[in-house]
């Protein structure tokens, strides 16, 4: 399975295809968040069941899925493209008789619905992310022709009707997990387009959430992401009817055999509840990393985003969860040229940029999504200006990560490495700072908490030693 998202990066999931030639093949790739990474995962186990093997190269593919993201004008756009190609590869294998089934999954196809198909006509079917689960359906009857169209709001929950992934899927994926917990939102930050195409916030069940995570940690993963658009929300019910937040549910986590690292994003400011900050200080497994973004560190911005919190919030919420983890690293997301955006606010950014000091973060150019009401405000900022802040804040952000990857030379910490690297012997896996990390390391310990010292920084990875024996553990 192909990705495109922003880091963090998700693992290269690839479904070993039976190689019977008689099998019928699927191609499926994600853009945008973690979250279309793992939904990619479960549209690839409800299709694995209906007998496709995995392939990566679109020309073999009876099925191509592409899950997209609606997040940003620039990636929407793309997938027009991307059709535009696929379509000369259907037409070409349908000139050999082979029949190809295109798919468009994701928040485009929830958001455009059937002007997909108007605008692409070799797609046969346009399904939202809440509606996965009717994949089976759906399929049989784009495959009968017409162009099928189903982003409805379900009133069943799509993971109650997902299938669970076959082992081999799971064991393929590698050590590195991720597990939807919360989907939707209710913020309406007025910038977004999720509340409009995930819908209104949900949360899985918390024995549900801790069964996958089991499941997977038998079949070998040891890296746990728990995902949602606010993940920090999270609020679950338990089996006894009680409602479990997340920091409830990493605890339940962390005692499941085999996990050895958790993560969580992405989180939002006004959720950081005082129980999720002493995880960090009380789960073992909880690892010192946590992506909170801010968006903007002009008050007056926030507001007109509808963050509802403001950068003195933040700044207190980071200063609370550093007094519960001082080695935290820091990441955060950032929009410039949001509409009305002076440069005063811009410095107000850059000012935030300075007192924190992040390990990572991402900036983007604002970017007006039709249908929220950010869009429809009259003062939108020039494309130049937009390019040139953003252009500023990247060079300011990019310093403070080359300067926390150096800080980090010399230190000792547990990586569970999880695939081989580019030179032979080498193992690439993440630091308990999201950092990756690559060492000369027996490929049986895949999987294992190995304990190394960092020796160097590369521009985007750090080199390493390991200084543990086989089986010694670290956090
Ligand atoms: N829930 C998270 C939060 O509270 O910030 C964010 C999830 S959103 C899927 C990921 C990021 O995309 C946002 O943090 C924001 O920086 C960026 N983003 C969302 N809408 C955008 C827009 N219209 N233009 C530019 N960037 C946008
Ligand atoms: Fe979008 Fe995040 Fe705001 Fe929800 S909290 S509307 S996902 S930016």
């Amino acid at each position: 399975m192909l990705s495109k998202h922003a880091p963090p990066a998700a693992p290269a999931p690839s479904i070993p295809a039976d190689a019977g030639s008689n099998q019928r093949r699927m191609f499926v790739k994600s853009f945008g968040c973690q979250m279309n990474v793992y939904d990619s995962q479960r549209m690839a186990d409800v299709a694995g069941r209906e007998g496709y093997g995995e392939t990566e190269r679109v020309e073999d593919a009876d099925l191509v899925i592409l899950n997209t993201c609606h997040i940003r004008e620039r990636a929407s756009e793309k997938i027009y493209s991307e059709l535009g190609k696929i379509r000369e590869i259907k037409e070409a294998r349908a000139a050999q008789g082979r029949a190809t089934t295109l798919v468009v999954a994701g928040c485009v196809a929830q958001a455009e619905g059937g002007e997909i198909i108007r605008r692409q006509k070799a797609v046969d079917l346009v399904v939202g992310p809440l509606n996965y689960h009717r994949l089976p359906a759906l399929l049989e009857a784009a495959r009968a022709g017409g162009g099928v169209v189903d982003t409805d709001f379900p009133v069943e929950d799509k993971f109650d009707f997902l299938p669970d992934a076959s082992p081999e899927a799971i064991r393929a994926r590698g050590v590195s997990a991720y597990v939807t917990a919360q989907e939707g939102c209710d913020k309406f930050c007025s910038f977004c387009i999720v509340p409009y195409t995930r819908g209104s916030e949900t949360s899985r069940p918390a024995a549900r959430v801790l069964d996958e995570i089991r499941r997977l940690a038998d079949m070998g993963a040891r890296e746990f992401t728990i995902i949602g658009q606010n993940v920090n929300a999270y609020h679950g019910l338990d089996a006894d009817g009680v409602a479990v937040g997340l920091a409830e549910l990493l605890a339940r986590a962390a005692r499941l055999p085999g996990v050895l690292r958790l993560r969580y994003s992405t989180s939002h400011p006004l959720d950081m509840s005082d129980d999720l900050i002493r995880a960090h200080a009380e789960n073992p497994a909880l690892a010192p990393y946590l992506h909170l973004p801010i968006q903007s560190g002009s008050d007056r911005i926030l507001d007109a985003m509808n963050r509802r919190h403001t950068a003195r919030d933040y700044l207190e919420a980071i200063d609370r969860v550093r007094a519960a983890r001082p080695d935290i690293a820091l990441s955060s997301d950032f929009i410039v040229g949001f509409p009305g955006e002076t440069e005063a606010d811009f410095e107000a950014t850059l000012d935030l940029v300075e007192e924190v000091g992040f390990a990572s973060a991402f900036a983007f150019k604002y970017s007006a999504r039709p249908g929220t009401p950010a869009a429809e405000l009259r003062d939108q900022v020039p494309a130049a200006v937009k390019a040139e802040r953003l252009a500023r804040l990247q060079h300011k952000l990019e310093a403070q990560r080359q300067a926390f990857n150096a800080a980090t030379v010399g230190r000792r910490f547990g990586v569970v490495f999880d695939k081989p690297g580019r030179h032979e012997g080498q193992l690439i896996g993440r630091s308990p700072y999201m950092q990756s990390v690559n060492a000369v390391v027996d490929s049986a310990r895949i999987g294992d908490m190995t304990e190394v010292e960092i020796t160097g920084v590369k521009p985007n990875s750090l080199t390493a030693k390991v200084v543990s024996p086989p089986g010694a553990g670290a956090s």
